[in-house]
């Protein structure tokens, strides 16, 4: 199978299959008991994949907080502050674009008596940072939660200016970086941001393993009501026994996407600019790019066939290869986000997404477009 639909999942990376197969198998013990080796090999393993997922953020070992992926971790976070500070604030910022598990968390909230603003986005998806500022300043929000990388065209917002907007605001700040970890340069030390979520396995990493980066303030613990009460793991934030196996995993993948980070970037943006190359060398007339050509993820295309029912394409050719409508998580619905960015309900029914990963070959790339060429 032709894999490029890196950004609904990618394969567990070799590496980290082994680095799991002992968890499985042998090193059952769980990490919360006490004393005997079996225990604290356990929790000697969910430290040291604690330890890799920080080196790869470049944020302190005691802020990565394990879930079960990123779905999880917006709830968490988006309804913890909300939960713990509205009689702060009971204000929201977000934006149209971001991923169902904040927007819905959201609209949960506000059937609750939380009131949202929902940014307007640009061409590409990116906030408006002005209106960014005028809302910061007219509505003393709670939260301002703001994807950083777009899983259907890939656009990074500005981070560091959105941070610091917050931090001079004294609002907090979460991040869905869900489909940026791993793939570009996040140091957490040098940006200001309260909360972060991702996932292992958009990183080659397993399903069901997440991490929410919750990040101290003057060295003390921010507080969050948690959403999963229980044994208090997790420093008290998720309570639940700790899926070793999967940490183990996750941490493998963090440690292999930090080790090869600006190699992986340097080759998927070749993979990506050959695709584009032979893409407008075949079907020049046919096809527009919805995504922006800088300033975004490596190896995400939204490309739009004119005349050409998306569906049917990814039918003809799925035997052999996959790509996708857009997100794996709304595909029912039009886009969203393409929605959005201004895109027809027409031009949405004859965009496909296009998601390389470092596994993929530029043999991949002349694969493809024999096939939609066929
Ligand atoms: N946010 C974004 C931007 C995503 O792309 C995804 C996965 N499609 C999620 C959140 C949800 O992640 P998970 O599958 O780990 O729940």
């Amino acid at each position: 199978m032709l894999y490029l639909d890196n950004s609904a999942t990618t394969q567990i990376h070799p590496e980290v299959f082994d680095a799991m197969l002992p968890y499985l198998k042998e090193e059952y013990g769980n990490p919360s008991s006490k004393y005997y080796s079996l225990s604290e090999n356990a929790k000697n393993a969910t430290e040291t994949a604690r330890d890799q997922i920080a080196n790869l953020l470049c944020c302190r070992t005691d802020e990565v907080i394990f879930t079960s992926g990123a779905t999880e971790s917006n709830n968490m976070i988006i309804k913890g502050i909300y939960d713990h500070y509205h009689s702060r604030g009971n204000h929201i910022i977000t934006t149209s674009t971001e991923h169902p598990s904040v927007l819905e968390t959201i609209k949960y909230l506000v059937s609750k008596g939380c009131s949202a603003t929902y940014l307007e986005v640009d061409l590409f998806g990116r906030i408006n940072i002005d209106q960014l500022n005028q809302m910061v300043l007219t509505n003393n929000p709670l939260l301002v939660s703001t994807i950083w990388g777009n899983n259907e065209i890939g656009s990074l917002n500005d981070i560091e200016l959105i941070g610091k907007i917050c931090a001079d605001n004294k609002v907090f700040f979460h991040s869905d970086a869900t489909q940026a970890f791993g793939k570009i340069n996040i140091d957490l030390s040098q940006l200001n941001i309260n909360f972060l979520s991702c996932s292992a396995h958009k990183i080659h990493g397993p399903k069901g393993i997440g991490a929410c980066i919750i990040k101290k303030r003057l060295g003390t613990k921010t507080k969050l009501t948690p959403l999963l009460h229980g044994g208090g793991q997790e420093n008290e934030y998720r309570s639940g026994t700790l899926s070793v196996h999967n940490i183990v995993g996750f941490g493998k993948a963090a440690e292999i996407a930090k080790k090869k980070l600006f190699t992986n970037i340097e080759k998927i943006r070749k993979l990506e600019q050959l695709l584009v190359k032979e893409l407008e060398s075949h079907f020049s007339e046919q096809i527009v790019f919805n995504n922006d050509k800088v300033n975004k993820i490596s190896g995400i295309i939204s490309v739009r066939f004119k005349g050409v029912n998306n569906e049917l394409l990814i039918k003809k050719i799925a035997s052999s290869a996959a790509v996708s409508t857009g997100s794996a998580c709304s595909s029912a619905k039009p886009s969203h986000v393409l929605t959005s960015i201004g895109l027809s309900t027409e031009e949405i029914r004859e965009t496909i997404r296009i998601s390389l990963s470092s596994l993929n070959t530029e043999e991949d790339v002349y694969k493809f477009i024999k096939l939609l060429l066929s």
